[in-house]
C-alpha cells in the first residue's frame, strides 16, 4: 500500500483542498451594489448553476445540502424570478453563458413541465452559447420518459446519473432504489434515446464491497458506452444513517485505506486505455465526448450565476451563496433587490491561488502557472519534495501527479492552497 509519510489521512473532497483559499477574500460586499457598477464584459466565460435541494429518498451515506423530499409548488417560479432579477443588470444580460448545470439534491424531483419551464426561461432570458453544455444530475428512478422527452426537446446534452453501484446488495445498503439491472437498463435507455454525453457517478469502498463487486460495476460501465465516469471513495459522515448502521453493527465497516487504494487502482487499471482518460482527480472521460466545460470554467475563475436555495456562485469579483433554508431563500427572492445581501470580494491573489489549485485538480502544475509569482521558491520546493516522495513527476513543462499523487490529490491541493495563503498573507 502506498501511503506517503506526509499525510495521516486521505482528503476525499475538493472542498477540503480549496478551504484555505477563503482567507484570501477581501471582505464583505453587497451583490446588488456590485452588479450595478459592473460594466458589461463579454470576454468572461460564464456558467449557470441551478440548485434543486430535494431528493425523493435519503441515501444512507449522504450529508449534502438537501431540504425535503419534493420541491414546493412555487420553486420553479422562485428560480424564474431570480433569473428575471439578474437579467435586469446589463452585466448579466449581455454576457454569454457556456455551460448550465442542474445539481442537487436531485434536479429531477422537479416535474417534467417544471423542468421545461426552467430550461425555456434560461434560453429566452440569458444568452447561451450555441454549443452550450447543459447538464442535468439525476437518479435512475427519476428518469421518467416524460422528463427524458423534455431534455431532448429543450436541449439538455449532458447527463450525470447517480447510480453509485450496480450491485443490488450495495444499492440496498446505500439506500438507492431498484435493482442493479434496472439501473443498467435505464442508463442504456438514455443512451438509446440519442444522448451521447451520458456519465455516471460510481461510489467505491462502500461497506463490504469486494474487488469482485467492483469488477461487476466496471463490467456494466464498459458495456454501457458512457462518455464519462465520476468515481468517489465513500466518505463516512457522522450525521449520515450509514454511520449509525456501522456503529450499531448493522453493517460491515468501510474497507481500510489499503482496500480503498486497491479499488482505486482497479478502476484505473480497467478503464484507462480503454477509451477513458483521466480528466481530473475523480473524473474519467472519453475525449471528444465529455469536455466538462462547467467545471473548467469555474476553476478558470469564470462567473457562475447561482440560482436556487443554497446555490453558491460568482459574479465578476464577488463570490456569494443563496440561503439554504427554503423560507430564507423565498424571503430573499421576494426582497427589494431579490439578491443575497452579502457576498465576499475576491482578490487577485485568490484568483491566482484558485486557478493553481484547479490546475492540480486536473493533475498538473506547469512552470508557466507560477510565472506571475515574484517568489515561487516555496511552491517549487513543495513540488520537488512531492516528486521525491513519488507523488509528482517532473517533465519539461513542470510537474504532473503520479497515480499515487492522484489518489492523494486533495491533500496535495490543500498543501498548495495553504502554501499560497502563507505566501500572500505572510502567515
Ligand atoms: S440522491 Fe444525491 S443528494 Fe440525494 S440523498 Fe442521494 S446522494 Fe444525497
Amino acid at each position: 500500500m502506498f501511503h506517503p509519510n506526509r499525510y495521516s489521512d486521505r482528503l476525499r473532497s475538493h472542498h477540503q483542498a480549496q478551504a484555505p483559499l477563503f482567507a484570501l477574500c477581501a471582505g464583505e460586499a453587497n451583490l446588488a451594489e456590485h452588479l450595478r457598477h459592473l460594466a458589461a464584459d463579454t470576454s468572461r466565460r460564464r456558467t449557470v448553476y441551478i440548485h434543486i435541494p430535494f431528493c425523493t429518498r435519503n441515501c444512507t451515506f449522504c450529508n449534502l445540502n438537501r431540504i425535503q423530499s419534493s420541491p414546493p409548488d412555487d420553486y420553479e417560479e422562485l428560480i424564474v424570478q431570480e433569473i428575471l432579477t439578474y437579467v435586469s443588470y446589463p452585466y448579466v444580460r449581455d454576457g454569454v453563458h457556456h455551460a448550465v448545470y442542474f445539481g442537487g439534491g436531485t434536479p429531477t424531483t422537479l416535474s417534467a413541465p417544471g423542468l421545461r419551464k426552467l430550461l425555456r426561461t434560461l434560453r429566452s432570458c440569458l444568452k447561451l452559447a450555441p454549443d452550450a453544455e447543459v447538464t442535468i444530475e439525476t437518479t435512475v428512478s427519476d428518469l421518467t420518459e416524460d422528463r427524458i422527452a423534455v431534455f431532448r426537446e429543450e436541449g439538455v446534452n449532458r447527463f450525470s446519473i447517480g447510480v453509485q453501484t450496480f450491485s443490488s446488495e450495495g444499492r440496498r445498503l446505500l439506500g438507492r432504489r431498484g435493482s442493479g439491472q434496472r439501473a443498467a437498463d435505464k442508463v442504456a435507455f438514455v443512451r438509446q434515446s440519442g444522448f451521447q454525453n451520458v456519465g455516471l457517478d460510481l461510489l467505491y469502498n462502500y461497506p463490504g464491497e469486494s474487488e469482485d463487486d467492483l469488477n461487476e460495476d466496471l463490467d456494466h460501465i464498459e458495456s454501457l458506452d458512457l462518455a464519462g465516469l465520476s468515481f468517489y471513495a465513500l466518505i463516512l459522515y457522522e450525521g449520515a444513517a450509514l454511520h449509525r448502521m456501522i456503529s450499531s453493527g448493522k453493517c460491515a465497516p468501510l474497507g481500510d485505506l489499503e482496500h480503498e487504494w486497491a479499488l482505486f487502482n482497479l478502476i484505473l487499471d480497467r478503464l484507462l486505455g480503454r477509451g477513458f482518460t483521466l480528466l481530473e482527480l475523480t473524473k474519467l472521460v472519453k475525449p471528444g465526448r465529455d469536455n466538462y466545460d462547467y467545471i473548467r470554467i469555474r476553476y478558470e475563475n469564470g462567473d457562475t450565476l447561482a440560482l436556487g436555495a443554497g446555490a453558491g456562485g460568482r459574479v465578476g469579483s464577488l463570490i456569494y451563496r443563496n440561503p439554504s433554508g427554503l423560507a430564507d431563500y423565498r424571503r430573499q427572492v421576494k426582497s427589494s433587490t431579490g439578491l443575497p445581501a452579502r457576498g465576499f470580494a475576491v482578490t487577485q491573489e485568490y484568483d491566482f491561488a484558485h486557478r493553481l489549485v484547479g490546475r492540480l485538480q486536473f493533475g498538473r502544475l506547469d512552470w508557466a502557472d507560477l510565472d506571475p509569482l515574484p517568489n515561487a521558491d516555496t511552491l517549487c520546493s513543495l513540488a520537488e519534495n512531492l516528486t521525491a516522495e513519488g507523488l509528482m513527476q517532473a517533465d519539461d513543462r513542470g510537474f504532473s501527479l503520479t497515480r499515487e499523487g492522484v489518489f492523494w490529490g486533495n491533500n496535495i491541493g490543500r498543501e498548495f492552497a495553504t502554501a499560497l495563503v502563507k505566501l500572500f498573507k505572510g502567515s
